[in-house]
């Protein structure tokens, strides 16, 4: 559902990809792991077209995507640091991507209403993101996502600034919600149990290349390699 084929980024002299090749199923949830700087984000931006490919195809539902503005990929990305608009309140900072995209007030007000429900913040939905906390905002973001039901989603690090406890409950709210939508999920994380507990299949960077490909049971018991192993930590 999502290939990726050969795909190389360089940014001027530093190639950061090296020919990744990955396809994740409709429905897949593909968690991907690595450690800092191997160019986990790189690849999510390619995906997301925040970044142009240097060499090889991305194809979403057997279309190729190089050339289409993210605006024009039917994909939705979360980001780390889950910028919201400070300013506006919660409605309107889920609203703002379907009124830009020209969507209805009616239709907006009830896809904001659906979306603000599964995620449990009806009754935010008049504060301001200063107003929230961490988990609150994240569910925000998550939300703002959300409503433009996208057959993709790419989530970097989604937790990373959460608390232990609410990286958990998260975790489990993202899983439902997978569970729920049967999207396909790009997933970026540090952690090996985020990715344990998530993953329906882990890929696993390392220096801008994959080193393995496969079920949770298999990376974990299975690891192609010594790196692999490591990574996960493996059973010796
Ligand atoms: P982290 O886990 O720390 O978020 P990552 O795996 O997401 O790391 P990337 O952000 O993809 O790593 O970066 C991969 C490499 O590409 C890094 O060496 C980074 O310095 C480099 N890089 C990323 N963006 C640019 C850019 N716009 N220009 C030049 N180099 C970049
Ligand atoms: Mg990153």
């Amino acid at each position: 559902f999502l290939e990726i084929d050969g795909l190389y980024k360089s940014f001027g002299q530093t190639d950061v990809l090296k020919g990744i090749d990955l396809a994740v199923e409709e429905g897949d949830f593909l968690v991907l792991v690595g450690p800092s700087g191997c160019g986990k984000s790189t690849l999510l931006n390619t995906i997301a077209g925040l970044e142009s490919v240097t060499k090889g195809e991305i194809r979403i539902a057997g279309e190729r995507v190089n050339e289409l503005k993210p605006s024009e990929r039917d994909i939705a990305m979360v980001f780390q640091s889950y910028a919201l608009y400070p300013n506006m309140s919660v409605a309107k900072n889920l609203a703002f991507g379907l009124e830009m995209r020209g969507v209805p007030k009616e239709e907006r007000d009830r896809a904001i209403q659906e979306v603000a429900e599964m995620l449990q913040i009806e009754k935010l939905l008049n504060r301001r993101p200063g107003q929230l906390s961490g988990g609150q905002r994240q569910r925000v973001a998550m939300g703002r996502a959300l409503v433009r039901k996208p057959q993709v989603f790419l989530f970097d690090e989604p937790l990373s600034n959460l608390d232990a406890k609410l990286r958990v409950d998260m975790r489990m709210e993202i899983k439902r919600l997978h569970a729920s939508l049967g999207t396909t999920i790009v997933y970026v994380t540090h952690d090996q149990i985020e990715a344990m507990t998530l993953a329906s299949t882990i890929a696993i960077l390392k220096d801008g290349i994959l080193q393995q490909f496969g079920s949770p049971d298999e990376v974990y018991n299975n690891p192609s390699n010594l790196f692999v192993a490591d990574f996960m930590g493996s059973p010796a």
